[in-house]
C-alpha cells in the first residue's frame, strides 16, 4: 500500500484579513513528514489541462488581472488575486493532476493533493468563492482522457461544490455528490438542483450542527447507493475541513474522528468499486488546527490505520436529519436498504 501527496502552499497567494491564507497550513507543514506518505513533485498544469474544464477566455482573463491589476478582489465572496496567483493556481491544479497520474499509472495506491488556492466553487466560465481554477474537476477530466470511463467525485467540504456540479451537469461519465451546510455560500446545492441527472448529481443540504452521527447516516443511506448506482472506476474526494464544528466561517459539526471515519468509508467504497483508486483533494478549512488534524485523519485512513482522533468532539446537539435523508433518497429513487 503506497500513499503519495503533493503539497502546494502558495505562500504569495495571500490577502489582508482573508481566511483563505497560507497560515491555514502553519500547523500542518511541520507534521507532514510524520505521515507514512511520500511527497511527490508537482508540475504546473498546462493551459490545455485547465481548458479541460474552463473557457480559454477565463484563463486569459485571470492571467491578465494577475499581471495588470493585482493585488485585488475579483468577486464578491471575496476572491482575491495577487501577482503570483495565476502561477499558484496552475501549480495547485498541477498538484491534483500529478496525484491522479500517480494513481492511474500504478505508482501509488492512493493520493492526497494538499493544495491552495482551492477549486470547487470555480465554474467553467468564472473564478469564485476563494477558488480560481477547479482543481478536482480538471483532474477528473484528466482521468477520463487517460482511460477511465466513469469517475465519481464526493465533496464533503462545508460548502456546496457548485463549480464541480456546473462542470459535469451534462457529462454522463462523471457523477457528483456534495454534502454541505444548507443556506450558506454559494446558495446552491438544494436537493432538486439537477433534475436531469438524478442519481448522478446528488446534493445533500444539511442543517447547522449536523455532525459525526448525521454524516454516518448520510454515508450509509446516500454515499453507498450513489456509488453502487454509478459504479465508478475511480473516486475523487473534495475534502474541506470547514465542516469541523469549530471552523470560523461555517456551522457544521464534524469532529476529527468523524473526518477519519468518513475517509475510511470512501476508501472502502474505492476498494469495493475502483480497485482502491482514490484521490483526496483539499478544498476549504480555515482553522489551522483542524486542517492539520483533518489531513492527519485522511492520511491515517489512506495508509490503513485503524483509528485517528484528536479528542475534539462536537459540543453541539446534532439535529435529526432522518426525514431530509429520506427525502433525498426518494428524489433520486435510491432503493430501500
Ligand atoms: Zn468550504
Amino acid at each position: 500500500m503506497k500513499t503519495v501527496y503533493t503539497f502546494i502552499s502558495s505562500p504569495n497567494h495571500v490577502y489582508p484579513d482573508h481566511p483563505e491564507r497560507p497560515g491555514r497550513f502553519d500547523l500542518l507543514a511541520p507534521r507532514l513528514k510524520s505521515f507514512e506518505a511520500e511527497l511527490i513533485q508537482t508540475k504546473p498544469a498546462t493551459r490545455e489541462e485547465i481548458a479541460y474544464v474552463h473557457h480559454p477566455q477565463l484563463v486569459s482573463a485571470v492571467e491578465k488581472v494577475c499581471r495588470e491589476q493585482a493585488p485585488g478582489i475579483i468577486d464578491y465572496a471575496p476572491t482575491y488575486v495577487t501577482p503570483s496567483s495565476f502561477e499558484d493556481a496552475l501549480l495547485a491544479a498541477g498538484g491534483v493532476i500529478t496525484c491522479t497520474q500517480a494513481v492511474l499509472n500504478g505508482e501509488a495506491n492512493n493520493a492526497f493533493a494538499i493544495i491552495r488556492p482551492p477549486g470547487h466553487h470555480a465554474e467553467p466560465e468564472r473564478a469564485m468563492g476563494f477558488c480560481i481554477f477547479n482543481n478536482v474537476a480538471i483532474a477528473a477530466r484528466q482521468a477520463l482522457t487517460n482511460g477511465m470511463e466513469r469517475v465519481a467525485i464526493i465533496d464533503y467540504d462545508a460548502h456546496h461544490g457548485n463549480g464541480t456540479q456546473a462542470a459535469f451537469l451534462d457529462e454522463e461519465r462523471v457523477a457528483f455528490l456534495s454534502a454541505h451546510q444548507w443556506g450558506i455560500y454559494p446558495g446552491t446545492g438544494w436537493i432538486e438542483d439537477a433534475p436531469q441527472a438524478k442519481k448522478r448529481i446528488v446534493n445533500v443540504p444539511l442543517p447547522a450542527y449536523a455532525g459525526d452521527k448525521v454524516y454516518e447516516q448520510v454515508v450509509e443511506k446516500i454515499f453507498i447507493p450513489f456509488v453502487e448506482a454509478f459504479k465508478p472506476q475511480m473516486i475523487f474526494v473534495s475534502v474541506g475541513f470547514d465542516a469541523h464544528w469549530s471552523d470560523p466561517i461555517t456551522m457544521l459539526g464534524l469532529s476529527t474522528a468523524g473526518y477519519f471515519r468518513l475517509a475510511k468509508k470512501v476508501m472502502a467504497l474505492a476498494e469495493e468499486y475502483c480497485d482502491g483508486k482514490i484521490v483526496f483533494v483539499l478544498e476549504g478549512g480555515y482553522d489551522p488546527t483542524n486542517v492539520a488534524n483533518g489531513v492527519g485523519a485522511v492520511f491515517a485512513a489512506a495508509t490503513g490505520k485503524g483509528e485517528f482522533d484528536a479528542n475534539d468532539p462536537n459540543p453541539h446537539k446534532e439535529p435529526d436529519c432522518e426525514s431530509r435523508i429520506a427525502e433525498i433518497r426518494q428524489w433520486h429513487g435510491f432503493q430501500p436498504q
